[in-house]
């Protein structure tokens, strides 16, 4: 290696990426003290455009969990949740969360001098994802005496049809009755037509900056999109969120064109699959900046692109939307997936993480590596750890394993 010192590529756009996510805190903190506006807490892939269309202020609580995490902090409060019964096994997002909620903990008061946590009106789950959401909204519930409410997705799913969508939609349009009773007002439906049609933008955009990630060398990595995807989860839906994602594309696409690097000397392209190491990010980031080995895309990052989205049909599009998404999804159908990113974004291997508390969004258990080794002859490697708990990752056998797969992929050039 170099002596020469190594640093990560900036992204410009974080200037406005940081003031945006400010704001949508600062907002939602100053709506939670004020008795005369509602918010809503919201899965992250839940039904925020229609929370929007009634009106309410949108908080999501996984992002606060993964901000735990990349602070390093989740650690610390994990056990507090597992002494209330919540097992070290289930998700380590809503076990820091409850647990730094227990013993009155937010990282948002060193970040943006935040209190406490906005207290909902309302808590709106979709099981899309997993159960997990669902126990994690119930406990505020009951600590907060506050309804909850949400939508039951099919899960494993092969190909999506209009039985799943009519499913889906009628349970939208049951639970917009539920938010109108809450809300206190009708929804809004030229509200509503506009928040999904600002959110399917913003996962336009989205979608085309994570494809700068198919030019050679790649101009941006799994690692930086794992920090510019916060304004596609928590501002879709708004006009805020368009407005920075055509900025950090036009940023991107100059990468492109001027062919810049996102990793200096690229040698080798992977696919991530399953969740970020929150805590590690930075660590792994320049590992593999080291290793002159870019994270070229993942499933993760492109999990916020929800193009389906169609203002003319709200419920019905946002009910394709959320059950299209990879994580609902049969594992022949996921497999094809990732054969087709393999191929659009030339990746040469696949980097598994396989996160203990999170078996929904691991993909490693059952065969898949494997079977796609077999199909695309790339080569994969498996690592165990996790999302937000730190007992469960080792950093020096990750290192080391990296470090042999880099160096198999150098050989087999
Ligand atoms: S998908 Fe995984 S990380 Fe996300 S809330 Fe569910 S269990 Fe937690």
């Amino acid at each position: 290696m170099s002596e020469k010192k190594l640093e990560q590529k900036k992204i410009a756009s974080v200037k406005t990426f940081k003031k945006i996510m400010a704001d949508h805190f600062l907002q939602i903190d100053a709506a939670a003290r004020d008795p005369g506006r509602k918010v809503a807490w919201c899965t992250s892939v839940g039904p925020a455009e229609l929370l929007q269309g009634f009106g309410f202020e949108v908080y999501y609580p996984e992002n606060h969990a993964a901000i735990l995490g990349s602070t390093r902090t989740a650690t610390d409060y994990i056990p507090y949740a597992n002494a209330a019964g919540y097992s070290p096994e289930i998700c380590s997002y809503l076990t820091a969360d409850v647990g730094a909620y227990m013993q009155g903990f937010t990282p948002l008061t060193k970040v943006y001098g935040i209190e406490k946590i906005p207290k909902p009106d309302v808590l709106v789950y979709n099981t899309n994802q997993c159960r997990d959401v669902q126990d994690w909204f119930m406990w505020y519930s009951r600590e907060w005496k506050v309804p909850c409410v949400g939508i039951e997705t099919h899960r494993g799913v092969g190909a999506v049809t209009k039985v799943h969508i009519d499913s889906i939609a009628g349970q939208l349009q049951d639970l917009a009755g539920k938010l109108e009773k809450i809300a206190g007002h009708p929804l809004d439906m030229d509200r509503f037509k506009q928040s999904v049609e600002l959110s399917r933008r913003c996962s336009e955009l989205w979608d085309k900056v994570l494809r700068a990630g198919t030019a050679v060398p790649s101009a941006i990595t799994f690692f930086d999109g794992t920090i510019h995807m916060g304004p596609a989860v928590v501002l879709r839906g708004l006009q805020v969120a368009v407005d920075y994602y055509q900025e950090l594309l036009v940023e991107m696409e100059a990468r492109v064109q001027n062919k810049v690097a996102a990793v200096a000397g690229e040698k080798h392209r992977l696919y991530w699959e399953g969740m970020p190491v929150w805590g590690k990010l930075r660590n792994l980031s320049m590992q593999f900046l080291e290793l002159q080995t870019c994270v070229v895309a993942s499933t993760y990052c492109n999990s916020w692109i929800f193009n389906q989205l169609d203002p003319d049909e709200p419920f019905e599009s946002m009910a394709r939307a959320y059950t299209e998404l990879f994580i609902v999804r049969s594992d022949a159908v996921k497999e094809d997936y990732i054969a087709r990113m393999c191929a659009d974004y030339r990746v040469d291997g696949f980097f598994y993480h396989n996160a203990r508390t999170c078996p929904n969004n691991s993909n490693s258990s059952y065969g898949m590596p494997q079977r796609l080794t077999e199909r695309t002859g790339k080569p994969h490697l498996v690592i165990d750890g996790d999302l937000n708990d730190l007992r469960c990752y080792s950093e020096e056998q990750a290192k080391t394993n990296i470090e042999a797969f880099v160096e198999q992929l150098a050989q087999a050039t």
